[in-house]
């Protein structure tokens, strides 16, 4: 160490000496560039950042840092070294690195405890009345991880729903143009299957679009006052064919006057559409669905609508229920192929749910079927005049 950094590191150390409450104390008539007076302004400079900041002398030791410092690493205390708060070597050598050769150093890292979360970190030296200091800037990079990996996921997800159908169809163009080129029967069977695959990816396509299209609108909430009863009337009505062709019954409960919620027509038809479906394919063998309508205060005193929909099917088993509105989570995978289901039904009716400020609920138990319960806020003014 060099005799000038020598004095200057001595220096720094002095800083510590004084309490924080006499290092804050500087008068305006104060201007001599002394460390007290740099650590007042650093301190009032950084305490007004959102990111985590932390200011070290160039021995590694605490200078300064702010809340949000404070709040990542609890242990961090003004004149002690870095690393008793930041157990992070990548940080360490950083620190070192920026102190023998300036330029600014940018690494990332993990925190563990308590929960696992993603840094970025810019570590750079500067220069404080005189004296050399690291400046180490960190962002939160854990949500903006949490949803690169979502979307790598989600886009692997879609692309391997997408390849099945296409790759049974390429097979079954490639059987008819080579054995089956002149046995007619087949070829009407394969022609057969070849339209139900690519049925199947439309189906996928029109509900990814559909997706994406609720997520672009999810902070707008639908206002416009919709009926519900005729609403899923309509959809019990357009799914008569298939409950007739799984020999269900459906049975629909409603009040006799309107329940009101603020809402999205299509999208409300769509929610119940999902929700009737898949009691009717995957409750098939209970014969019966039940849908009951009803209007109640919830707890927290607010009118609520509720549409239940129950089947008398296999039901769910426990560890599949709180991932079923994840896209592409199927609870029985091979089934929900063999259905025509895309695995996203229940992701989209979450979806529609919360634009319009409702919640799901889902009960089951393997063998006694399956209740689906959407509740949505009602409009408010009806509620006296329906319960009256
Ligand atoms: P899919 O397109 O596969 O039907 P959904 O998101 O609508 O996708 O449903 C996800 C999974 O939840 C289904 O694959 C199925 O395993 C399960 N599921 C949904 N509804 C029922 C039900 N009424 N009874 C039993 N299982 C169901």
């Amino acid at each position: 160490m060099s005799d000038e950094s020598g004095s200057a590191g001595r220096r720094i150390a002095g800083w510590f000496n004084r309490r924080s409450s006499q290092i804050t104390a500087v008068s305006p008539a104060d201007n001599e560039a002394s460390p007290q007076n740099a650590i007042a302004v650093i301190d009032a400079i950084i305490s007004g950042l959102p990111d985590p900041v932390i200011v070290l002398d160039r021995e590694g030791r605490v200078v300064a840092f702010n809340a949000g410092a404070a709040a990542l690493a609890p242990a961090l205390r003004r004149g002690d070294p870095a690393s008793i708060a930041f157990r992070v070597p990548e940080l360490v050598e950083a620190v070192r690195e920026a102190n023998a050769g300036g330029g600014v150093r940018r690494i990332e890292f993990t925190e563990r405890v308590p929960t696992e979360r993603y840094f970025e970190a810019f570590v750079s030296r500067i220069m404080l009345v005189g004296l050399p200091a690291v400046l180490i800037t960190l962002h939160d990079m854990t949500s903006i991880r949490r949803v690169e990996e979502m979307r790598a996921d989600f886009v692997a997800n879609a692309s391997h729903e997408l390849r099945t159908p296409l790759a049974a169809l390429t097979g079954f163009i490639e059987t008819i143009q080579g054995p089956a080129r002149d046995d007619a029967a087949a070829r009407d069977r394969f022609l057969g299957i070849m339209r139900d695959q690519a049925w199947r990816m439309a189906r996928l396509i029109d509900d990814l679009l559909s997706l994406s299209r609720i997520e672009l609108r999810a902070h707008m909430r639908p206002d416009t006052p919709v009926d519900l009863v005729p609403i899923v009337r309509q959809v019990v009505d357009g799914l008569q064919t298939l409950a007739q062709d799984r020999g269900v019954t459906v049975d629909v409960v409603a009040p006799v006057d309107p329940l009101m919620v603020p809402g999205d027509r299509d999208e409300l038809l769509s929610l119940f559409e999902n929700l009737i479906e898949n009691g009717l394919k995957y409750g098939a063998n209970g014969r019966r669905v039940d849908i009951a309508l009803t209007q109640f205060v919830a707890t927290d005193g607010k009118p609520e609508a509720s549409v239940a929909v129950r089947d008398y099917g296999p039901g769910i088993a426990a560890e599949h229920l709180p991932r079923l509105t994840e896209r592409f989570y199927r609870a029985d995978v091979a089934d929900s192929r063999a259905q025509g289901g895309t695995g996203l039904g229940l992701a989209l009716v979450k979806h529609i749910l919360n634009r319009h400020r409702g919640r799901l609920f889902i009960e089951s138990q393997i063998g006694k079927g399956a209740t689906f319960t959407a509740r949505l806020p009602i409009v408010e003014n009806t509620l006296e005049k329906t319960t009256a």
